[in-house]
């Protein structure tokens, strides 16, 4: 028996019951011979897809063989350097395979109808549209996507790091029996990692489920609370939607104060920037000089981070820009970095090096991302 959309097996509430892991190896241009498109439109043009199918069914997980396709490209023939080091091929490599429609076309036949696609990171998505837009295709994927190499951070490592394929499958101990940065090679790997991954949740939830039937609490069986995880683990809050990008904008009233100005604002309802209903607190509002963050969770889009830029008119009346972005899950270690910051330094935020200048004052240097913000006098 295989399972159906949306059932819960051994521990996991699954979005589906197949995983299409997916890699793909790219050449990029070399900025001193002219290609026939604009590098900003192409950053990379694919040369290899690989892929692994995981079904979680009634009877555990397996693996597929890999699904790997090479493909000739079009517009950058002459491999990069360093593309070249971390993937081991060269130029005459780029003369063998099918076009990349054919390619694309067979890798979606073998996909299947309905199913989540998982990458390490989100760059081979990116990639993936740029190329389909190149090649005159649509790029909506219709699908939610999965990133691994997040999910891998937070339930086997509990942190926001983030690792490459192989420490993964060091930290994992799984087998190494081939070397990496080959499209089906490294979808293969992911795909053992993700499996790994499944059955760390399965057995939390065993754990947690043996604790429960026994009459002892998860805080009395000297598990910390950072590593209790309920009984069923929702996939969902880890996937997100790879065809929209959506972001809200507006302004605020004006206000006699920062501290009022926030005050009001961080009260208010925050709406989901692509469908517009209420969402859930996951990370409330704080502010850290002029810039206030928050981290937001609508039912059906995931996550949303918030954005509140404090600004002053030429009246000293202070009003903000808030904005909402839909995020991938990963992306949400910015916010939560900041909150960091905040833990330890408050609304004044992290000190700022103070650098001599050479007319004896001293000035104060702006870090990061407040450097380039200036208040408005608009
Ligand atoms: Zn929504």
């Amino acid at each position: 028996m295989s399972a159906t959309k949306g059932e819960e097996l051994r521990g996991i509430l699954h979005p589906s019951d197949t995983y299409i892991i997916l890699d793909l190896e790219w050449n990029q241009p070399i900025p001193w011979i002219k290609s026939k498109v604009d590098p900003k439109e192409l950053p990379g043009e694919i040369i290899e897809i690989g892929a692994v199918k995981l079904t979680a069914g009634a009877t555990g997980i397996s693996l597929s063989r890999p699904f790997h396709v090479l493909i000739r490209p079009v517009c950058y023939t002459i491999m990069n350097k360093n593309v070249s080091r971390v993937i081991n091929k060269i130029s005459s490599d780029l003369r063998h395979g099918l076009s990349f429609t054919d390619a694309y076309d067979s890798f979606i036949q073998w996909c299947g109808q309905d199913f989540v696609i998982c990458g390490w990171g989100n760059s081979d998505l990116s990639i993936l549209k740029t190329n389909l837009r190149f090649h005159d295709r649509s790029a909506i994927l219709g699908k939610p996507f999965l990133d691994v190499q997040t999910l891998f951070s937070k339930v086997a490592e509990e942190g926001n790091d983030k690792r490459s394929v192989e420490y993964a499958v060091d930290f994992l101990r799984i087998p190494k029996q081939d070397d990496f940065h080959e499209a089906h090679r490294d979808a293969d790997y992911t795909g053992r990692i993700l499996k790994a991954i499944f059955e760390i949740i399965e057995k939390d939830g065993e754990r947690t489920a043996g604790r429960r039937n026994s009459g002892m609490e998860p805080e009395t069986a000297g598990i910390s609370p950072k590593t209790k995880r309920c009984d069923i683990f929702r996939l969902e809050q880890y996937l997100f939607d790879p065809d929209l990008n959506v972001q809200s904008e507006r302004r605020t009233d004006y206000f006699p104060s920062w501290e009022e100005c926030c005050r009001r604002t961080f009260t208010e309802e925050a709406l989901c920037p692509a469908c517009g209903s209420p969402m859930k607190e996951e990370l409330g509002w704080f502010r850290i000089r002029k810039s206030a963050f928050s981290l937001f969770r609508c039912d059906r889009h995931n996550l949303t981070a918030g954005r509140i830029r404090l600004k002053k008119n030429p009246e000293k009346k202070i009003y903000g820009t808030v904005t909402f972005k839909l995020i991938q899950p990963g992306e949400a270690v910015l916010t939560e970095d900041r909150y960091a910051e905040y833990s330890e330094f408050g609304a004044e935020g992290k000190p700022r090096a103070v650098v001599n200048h050479a007319d004896g004052k001293a000035q104060e240097d702006e870090i990061g991302e407040e450097k380039c913000e200036t208040i408005h006098s608009d």
